[in-house]
């Protein structure tokens, strides 16, 4: 039982106990009961047997979501200024046709040539090779890590591919580690060559596999009643802005920089759901576009993020065939080039610094950089935010610079000039190449793409339309458009001559730096970097949450059933809701350290106890949830001091100072 006196009370300086929070390994299974028990996420539909990639929060998993896109929309919709939108989930298909996504957004999949079973290309391929390397160190005698346990279908896909302890030779085990350092780098063919080249096959039945065929991640749907209309569920919430963009523009004065962001769900029907929440086929995304002048993709706060320190893995690295990190500030990223510009590197770094903030462990997060295969033909770099759990690295965010892409496509698709006008201070005067089509050949030879070449040759810049004119001399030349393909012209078609004009506005089409954030991957991540148990019971889990983040603040309890102090927690629990804080009253009859245990498994922080001292002296214990360690004051007091912790105004250390120290009786344990 706690009790409260005088006589317990000691110096603040006595308080800091260390918690070794290390003591036992980390255990999966025992997380996964404590998520599925307490409610954080479970199977849609598990009733009726649930279906693979679709998953509900509860009331738990929701509060904590809603509190990292709370940190999220303040760190940097409001302290960034960013124009926030919130576009429909509902797109239509010509939108997504004009972006790309009808053709391209696609996995690979191959099949099982007699029993047609299905699997994601990529996925066996890296499966398997990692099996054959388990097996080899199993055959020379190596430890292995211990294999963390995972969710069933992940258990089920990994007893197919059980590893078999057979030696391989150097050369092989080089190439295979080689190979899955590469495993997002390669086209549907080039995985269809790994297959044929190490006899990848079903692993559950032997059976060969077909050739990798693209399957479409979007799912379809109809607008209206007779179904004319075409449409998709988003598969990223991207396009809501673009398509925007002019009133975007407008509504910042037509001036750039600037940035829209946007929340909102995301659908991708994944051929192999796995992993829990981290591939899923219905999520929450919360994607940034920024738009920059293509001639100045620097950005005024980067000396704000400049010595954030990020790990690294950039492309050479990986396309050697090595996975090791290097430690730098971004400042030093961005001047050696390694990141391309100061706008996508001030993103790292605030990515950097709002995943710390929610309680992701800085240890177990880098950057790698996208390689060319992996990258779109139109993005001038692009790096994944990856954290690692249990899973392994997964990429949580992506930041990728799309250069003038997107706008350009919809651009020339709708006729809306989605282009920044800019005064110019003086009127200048440039020589300039000036394109001119023989319009009716033009049309003719190119017919539906006449429109794009045209549009795509008026907007390159001076030196790619010199390279141009130079080849044209010679009769002919390309030029690459924004839907990937090369396009043959040829001098009776364009003539491209200089001409100086003067200038009082430059026109272009700004580049978008977008960071685009899967929540629900963040949400896991953080729970497992959260999760530990306490180093006397294993079974005593707790989640290490932040209070900005944790789905309950305050925990007030009572030491007895007593009426009067039933009704004062009641009472401490509206004024902490009065003002904000989100508290819960738990007045089982369970013991406290059984109140406190439940409580340190949703990850709340701080704890108020009630007892005979409050009617008699007005008094309440705060209870730190990591340390156990306790201080007491008056209600209003301790109120206010709990208020100040949960804004983070203040720390621990900083309350034991407003607070005295309480050290009559520690947690009951259970
Ligand atoms: P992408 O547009 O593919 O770069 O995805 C952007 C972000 O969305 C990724 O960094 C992931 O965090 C998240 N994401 C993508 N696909 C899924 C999925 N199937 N399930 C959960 N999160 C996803």
């Amino acid at each position: 039982m706690v009790t409260q006196s005088a006589a317990s009370t000691s110096h603040p300086s006595e308080l800091a106990q260390p918690v070794n929070k290390t003591a036992h390994e980390f255990d999966k299974t025992t997380l996964d009961a404590l998520l599925a028990r307490r409610f954080f996420f479970a199977p849609a539909f598990e009733i009726y047997g649930g279906v693979a990639g679709l998953y509900d929060y509860g009331p738990t998993g929701s509060a904590l979501q809603a509190n990292v896109l709370d940190a999220w929309r303040k760190h940097y919709i409001i302290e960034e200024d960013m124009l926030e939108l919130d576009t429909t989930i509902m797109t239509l298909s010509e939108v997504l046709k004009t972006s790309g996504h009808v053709d391209k957004f696609a996995d690979w999949m191959v099949k099982d040539v007699q029993t047609g079973e299905i699997f994601r290309a990529d996925h066996l391929v890296e499966a398997v090779i990692e099996a054959r390397l388990k097996g080899d160190k199993e055959a020379r005698g190596v430890k292995e890590e211990p294999v963390v346990e995972e969710d069933d279908k992940k258990k089920k896909k990994k007893k197919n591919v059980k590893s078999v302890a057979i030696k391989l030779e150097d050369g092989v085990v080089a190439e295979y580690e080689s190979l899955l350092a590469q495993i997002d780098n390669y086209t549907g063919p080039e995985l269809g060559e790994l297959v044929r080249k190490h006899n990848i096959r079903n692993p559950a039945t032997g059976n060969e596999l077909s050739e990798p065929v693209e399957f479409n991640l979007m799912f379809e749907s109809n607008i209206g009643p007779t179904g004319q209309i075409k449409g998709y569920l988003r598969p990223e919430t991207a396009q809501g802005h673009f398509v925007n963009f002019a009133r975007l523009l407008e509504f910042n004065n037509g001036k750039v920089p600037f940035a829209s962001a946007q929340i909102g769900r995301s659908f991708r029907n994944e051929i192999a759901p796995r992993q829990g929440l981290l591939r899923v086929r219905e999520f929450t995304m919360a994607e940034i576009e920024h738009y920059v002048d293509p001639l100045d993709k620097r950005h005024a706060r980067f000396n704000e993020v400049k010595d954030v320190k990020l790990t690294l893995l950039p492309k050479d690295v990986q396309s050697e065939g090595r996975t090791e990190t290097t430690q730098m500030t971004v400042g030093d990223a961005v001047a050696q080039k390694i990141v391309d510009n100061e706008t996508l590197g001030y993103f790292l770094g605030r990515t950097q610094l709002f995943l710390e903030k929610i309680g992701i462990d800085p240890t177990r997060t880098r950057c790698r950089q996208h390689m060319a295969n992996e990258m779109a033909h139109y993005a001038a770099d692009c790096w994944d935010f990856e954290i690692q759990s249990s899973y392994g690295w997964i990429e949580c965010v992506g930041c990728a610079d799309r250069s003038a892409y997107d706008l350009t496509v919809h651009s020339v698709r709708t006729k809306q000039p989605l282009r920044v006008q800019q005064k110019l201070d003086q009127p200048r005067k440039v020589e300039k190449l000036d394109v001119h089509f023989d319009a009716k050949k033009f049309g003719m030879t190119f017919k539906k793409d006449a429109t794009m070449i045209k549009e795509t040759l008026l907007g390159l810049e001076k030196d790619k339309l010199q390279c141009i004119k130079d080849e044209l001399v010679n009769g002919t030349s390309s030029v690459k458009c924004a839907d990937g393909k090369s396009y043959d012209i040829t001098s009776d078609l364009v003539k491209i001559e200089p001409i100086t004009v003067t200038e009082y506005m430059r026109e272009f089409t700004p580049n978008v730096i977008e960071p685009s954030f899967g929540i629900g991957r963040i949400l896991y991540s953080l729970l497992e970097h959260s999760y530990w148990a306490r180093e006397q019971d294993k079974a005593r889990g707790v989640l290490s949450l932040p209070s900005v983040v944790a789905p309950i603040k305050c925990l007030i309890v009572t030491i007895s059933q007593d009426a009067e102090l039933r009704a004062k927690i009641h009472e401490i629990s509206r004024k902490m809701r009065r003002i904000g804080i989100a508290s819960r009253v738990d007045d089982s009859s369970a013991s406290i350290g059984k109140k406190y245990a439940r409580n340190d498994e949703l990850g709340t922080p701080f704890g108020c106890t009630v007892d005979f001292a409050t009617l008699q002296k007005g008094t309440i214990t705060l209870r730190e949830r990591d340390s156990t360690s306790q201080l007491i004051g008056q209600v209003d007091d301790v109120i206010s001091v709990v208020d100040q912790l949960v804004k983070g105004t203040i720390d621990w250390q900083g309350a034991s100072a407003k607070l005295e120290v309480y050290s009559g009786v520690q947690d009951v344990e259970e």
